[in-house]
């Protein structure tokens, strides 16, 4: 479990504009970046001495928090103060704040684990009815409410304040409160040449996040960018399925990024273990390297190519609005269990957040649409049937004899999706495969059959 916390992230927002020919509206996004990694200068070990007994006072209450607000009540940012503690009533609400939307996290993503185990569930409930079947029945087991391992203060003005410095020994100063009432302490920040670069010209934001790791403190802080949507409003809707056989499929049908090769590399892999493993009984004393270079780099090898098929599909879309589907880590898991360790490679199922952050950054159109049954159903007659998916890669309507890559057909429903008011409210898988259920009747009717 991460901290669960969000530097970067993006708002959504519209605003008025007073055009020649009267007022328009433009939608603005909001990225928040991020800039990690700036080391609190030692110079001065007492003043970081007073942050270091502040620290776990501060976790402890924090995870006091997180644990309420994962079990007893709904997160709250602005719930009362329910523990004592020796903490200033500032220092307590901001650990209320981080509390809250860390449990809001935990709690989406067990709620969205729980309904893939049910989906799951019904899957393995109809193929029960098919005599050689062979799948094991599905099980749930609770999750565990997360626990804060390392120090990760979220801090805001009114307990930690960054000051520009005047002289140019240090870029800032951080103003923090500590558990002495009325008493702060200031600490100078030296950035690194490439962080200036970064943060040049730019407003920094209020929060800043502190972070405690075994060689000292880490100081993060964000800033602001505005980006107008360009796209038009009537602009052609392409949807963007993603997989597992490829990283992303668009519906106009074209794939981009694969898996192929990695999977050599994870075979030279096992055969350098062995190999290894046979020098070692023979008694060599200088093994060959070990795999878990290899590992790094397979991980790294993949999140280049998911970030480069992303955006070989937005270069080749750059006018449509994008909409993509909502996925977890867990349900990618779901997906494909026997591919849990590229997964866990790969990173996958980040792939939804890149195309959030990609298409936002270029001023496009996106957005995620509900992805239920979006690989049973078939995109011309809306037909739900776990046969129409003869093997991973068809897709092949038993009603209307429709057929393409699974993936492609995926990728037709989630651009149909988009604005499709009826679909959005509905409340869960079953009124989804309902009004499902509901239109392939119609698509019937239509046809003029019974
Ligand atoms: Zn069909």
């Amino acid at each position: 479990m991460g901290s669960g916390i969000a530097k970067e992230h993006i708002n959504t927002m519209t605003e008025r504009r007073h055009a020649s020919g009267g007022q328009s509206t433009t939608t603005i996004t909001m990225l928040t970046k991020a800039v990690t990694h700036i080391r609190l200068s030692e110079t001065n070990a007492c003043k970081l001495a007073a942050l270091d007994e502040l620290a776990p006072v501060y976790q402890a209450l924090c995870q006091a928090y997180v644990t309420y607000f994962c079990t007893e009540e709904a997160p709250d940012k602005f719930h009362d103060p329910v523990f004592a503690t020796p903490l200033s009533e500032r220092w307590h609400r901001v650990a209320i704040q981080q509390a809250a939307g860390m449990a809001r996290v935990w709690r989406t993503n067990r709620e969205r684990a729980y309904q893939n185990y049910l989906e799951e569930m019904e899957n393995y409930l109809e193929t029960l009815a098919t005599p050689d079947s062979d799948r094991k029945e599905p099980e749930w087991k609770e999750w565990n409410t997360p626990v804060l391992k390392q120090v990760c203060i979220q801090a805001n003005i009114n307990v930690v304040a960054v000051e520009v410095s005047n002289d140019s020994t240090f870029d800032y100063w951080l103003r923090i409160s500590t558990l002495e009432k009325r008493k702060t302490i200031r600490v100078p920040v030296k950035l690194a040449d490439y962080h200036r670069k970064v943060l040049q010209g730019k407003t920094i934001n209020g929060s800043v996040t502190l972070n405690k790791r075994g060689d000292g403190w880490w100081l993060t802080l964000t800033y602001d960018e505005k980006i107008a949507v360009q796209t038009e409003p009537d602009a052609p809707v392409i949807g963007v399925d993603v997989g597992i056989a490829n990283f992303l499929t668009a519906s106009d049908g074209k794939h981009y990024g694969t898996f192929h090769g990695k999977l050599r590399e994870r075979q030279k892999r096992r055969r350098k273990a062995k190999l290894r493993a046979c020098l070692k009984k023979k008694g060599v004393k200088k093994l060959p390297s070990t795999s878990s270079k290899s590992g790094q780099r397979l991980t790294r090898h993949v999140r280049q190519e998911i970030n480069r098929a992303v955006n070989s599909c937005l270069n080749e879309h750059p006018a449509a609005q994008i909409a993509y589907e909502q996925l977890s880590v867990v349900s990618m898991k779901f997906k494909a269990r026997s591919m849990n360790a590229y997964l866990r490679a790969s990173n996958l199922a980040r792939i939804p957040e890149k195309i959030a952050w990609e298409t936002a950054k270029r001023g496009m159109a996106a957005t995620q649409v509900k992805s239920a049954y979006s690989s049973q159903e078939c995109s011309i007659c809306h037909y739900v049937e776990r046969k129409n998916r003869p093997d991973q890669q068809t897709f092949c309507c038993i009603v209307c004899s429709f057929s393409t890559h699974a993936d492609h057909n995926a990728a037709i429903n989630l651009a149909h999706r988009k604005g499709d008011r009826e679909l959005h409210a509905c409340q869960d898988r079953h009124a989804i495969k309902a009004l499902l259920t509901r239109r392939h009747e119609q698509w019937r009717k239509h046809q003029g059959w019974s």
